[in-house]
């Protein structure tokens, strides 16, 4: 039987780490500030939007909200960011997406400043992750790798195989291993004999979008699973790309969905703020 990772109880733990040190700035007369956009009225981006807002309030970070209609231009949204972009009291500025279709996400991603870039997809922190020098690092990637390393698993020198190869999720994790000193192979729907190049695998970073797509037989004794899947199944419960039940029998170390890559998406989020807000002080 796994060690079951839990990325509920990790995910606290930054956001405690995080609000000591936003108090800290606090004290200094520094209050680590992020403004959330959310365009349109998208049910489950209204949660994430508040979830991300709750999340700030627990970490003592100010929180301003911008609830925008369906109908925002553009050049609304573009002048909002400009906006932000050049007030030194806003330390982060996060978009959240999609955007309705009128507006060009790339151009809205690009007009960030990369240092309030606190989702880390402005290119130039993709480029910054790429030569192992990124700050802003985007967040779901960065928590597969704070899960790995506070369950006492040691990335150096390990074949580590990432199923799935997005600019959100695969690539940027397959970047963040390499850092680590992993080996890496990232893997994506052309791949020839996936289930052979898993079972190579020490740590497993799933990332597909498919129900249970990793069986057992795709995984070798003592493997560490990290599952980023989130999949609605027909009866409303959430499932991730790993077969948990089966491939947990012969792991080592594995993330449940829920409860293990989900929390810590915001956790790092929020770890992002700060940094960014420290960077605009010049303290890193
Ligand atoms: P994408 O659809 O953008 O990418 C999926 C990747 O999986 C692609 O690279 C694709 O390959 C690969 N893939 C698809 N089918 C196969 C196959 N048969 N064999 C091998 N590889 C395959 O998804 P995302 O990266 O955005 O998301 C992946 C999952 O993670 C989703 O379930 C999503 O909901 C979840 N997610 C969770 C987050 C969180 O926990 N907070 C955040 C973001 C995502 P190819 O490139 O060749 O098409």
């Amino acid at each position: 039987m796994a060690t079951l990772i839990d990325g509920k109880k990790i995910s606290t733990d930054i956001k405690d780490e995080v609000k000591i040190e936003a108090a800290a700035l606090k004290e200094k007369g520094i209050e680590p500030c992020l403004a959330v956009i959310l365009v349109g009225e998208n049910p489950a981006s209204q949660v994430y939007v508040r979830n991300k807002k709750r999340a700030c309030e627990y970490c003592g970070i100010k929180s301003l909200s911008y609830e925008l209609p369906d109908t925002t231009s553009e050049d609304e949204l573009l002048s909002l960011i400009d906006k932000l972009n050049a007030d030194p009291s806003c330390h982060g500025i996060l978009v959240q997406l999609p955007l309705p279709k009128h507006i060009d996400e790339d151009k809205v991603l690009l007009k960030i400043d990369p240092k309030k870039d606190v989702d880390g997809f402005h290119p130039y922190n993709v480029g910054l992750l790429s030569i192992g020098k990124a700050k802003l690092k985007a967040c779901t990637p960065a928590g597969c790798i704070e899960l790995i390393k506070r369950s006492g698993v040691d990335i150096t020198g390990k074949k580590c195989v990432v199923v799935g190869r997005s600019n959100i999720v695969g690539k940027p994790v397959g970047m963040l291993l390499l850092a680590e000193n992993g080996t890496v192979i990232t893997t994506h729907s052309k791949t020839k004999d996936l289930p052979a190049v898993c079972r190579e695998a020490d740590i497993l970073v799933a990332a597909i979008g498919k129900p249970k797509f990793i069986t057992a037989d795709m995984v070798s004794d003592g493997v560490t699973v990290i599952d980023v899947g989130i999949n609605r199944m027909d009866d409303g419960k959430l499932c991730g790309d790993v077969d948990f039940e089966n491939v947990e029998k012969k792991a080592a170390f594995i993330t449940p969905v829920p409860g293990g890559v989900g929390p810590m998406t915001i956790a790092m989020l929020m770890k992002n703020c700060l940094t960014a807000c420290r960077m605009q002080n010049n303290l890193e």
